[in-house]
């Protein structure tokens, strides 16, 4: 018998992640699946697809994945499978012999009884899935700051693509290339979905919509949608996560005495009081004018502190910075 590397069939790494395995098992299944094959290679499409659901099976169950994995690196050794661990008298028939989704000897052998201790819950149950789930697609939105901020609804054009219903996605139909798909299949088409944004979307972050993705098969839902929302830049916020940054300009005087400026907020223009001594590039807190956050609070909004000086200072103005810089010099 041979071993079959469930890993090397699902194309995944050795410590794959659970959810890479589950990705890798919608995107073969979907390749593989029988109905998508014409005639003459249904029968391979059927032996793949089959393979294909029997590693998922086990590679999906972090038990039998572990006890799996126990067995490679014992066959890698030459041990080969110990029988010893079949107790006697715990022979396993199955039902389903010959059934395309069935399992392979392999399977049967080391799940059905010792090795794997048993515990499938009859086999009935595990046969290879027909209905195939569609697969998860993503998009991008772009949101100005104030629509992530307050919320929004969006037309988006997203294109979509569905099996080809003139040959039920063989690709082939009359011995010659589908006129409908141009042979491949699948048809792609445009649709305009009506995209609620919920307030505080942040950039980078996923809006889900569900079943708007791929087109399943055998009956079984469309994947979902995701949206990552991309922020336009804005000339006066900058969004940093769920904070808010935006320059406040003050002058040479506010900034060695302390003052009152107004600030922007994506609220409307607030009050705020500059400290004495107040540097150039000095942040200033707004507690609670960033965006909303998950938890219920939200996030701040800092106003950098820029010293500038009046384009045409009068004379007198002038006189006074000149006696300034005298006193600077230790003058009097
Ligand atoms: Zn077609």
């Amino acid at each position: 018998m041979e071993f079959l590397d469930y890993y090397k069939i699902l194309g995944v790494d050795r410590n794959a992640a659970e959810k890479e395995i589950k990705s890798a098992y919608r995107r073969l299944a979907r390749k593989w699946h029988p109905d998508l094959h014409p005639a003459d290679r249904k029968a391979e499409a059927e032996e793949k697809f089959k393979q294909i659901n029997e590693a998922y099976e086990v590679l999906r169950d972090p038990e039998k994945r572990a006890k799996y994995d126990r067995l490679g690196s014992r066959w890698k050794e030459g041990a080969g499978f110990d029988y010893g661990y079949r107790p006697a008298g715990e022979e396993v028939h199955f039902s389903g012999e010959g059934d395309p989704g069935g399992f392979s000897e392999f399977f049967r052998q080391f799940f059905g009884g010792g090795a794997f201790g048993g515990g499938m819950g009859g086999f009935g149950g595990t046969r290879a899935r027909s209905a195939v789930r569609g697969e998860d697609a993503e998009s991008e939105i772009e949101l100005s700051v104030e629509e992530a901020y307050r919320g929004a609804s969006k037309s988006l054009r997203v294109t979509d693509s569905a099996v080809c219903g003139a040959c039920a996605g063989a690709g082939i139909r009359d011995r010659s290339f589908c006129p409908q798909c141009g042979g491949t299949g699948s048809i792609t088409r445009q649709k305009t979905l009506e995209v609620k944004i919920p307030p505080g979307v942040q950039d980078s972050s996923r809006i889900r919509l569900k079943e708007q993705g791929g087109e399943g098969l055998g009956g079984a839902p469309r994947g979902d949608l995701y949206l990552r929302v991309r922020l336009r830049p804005h000339p006066r916020f900058q969004v940093k996560g769920a904070d808010i940054e935006t320059d406040v300009v003050i002058l040479p005087e506010q900034a060695v005495l302390g003052g009152k400026v107004t600030v922007p907020t994506l609220d409307g223009e607030v009050n705020l009081k500059v400290p004495p001594g107040s540097r150039s590039g000095t942040r200033l807190r707004l507690r609670g004018k960033g965006f909303p956050l998950k938890s219920g609070g939200r996030g701040d909004q800092y106003a950098r502190v820029v010293i500038d000086i009046p384009p045409d200072l009068s004379a007198a103005q002038k006189e006074l910075y000149r006696r300034l810089e005298e006193l600077g010099r230790g003058g009097g």
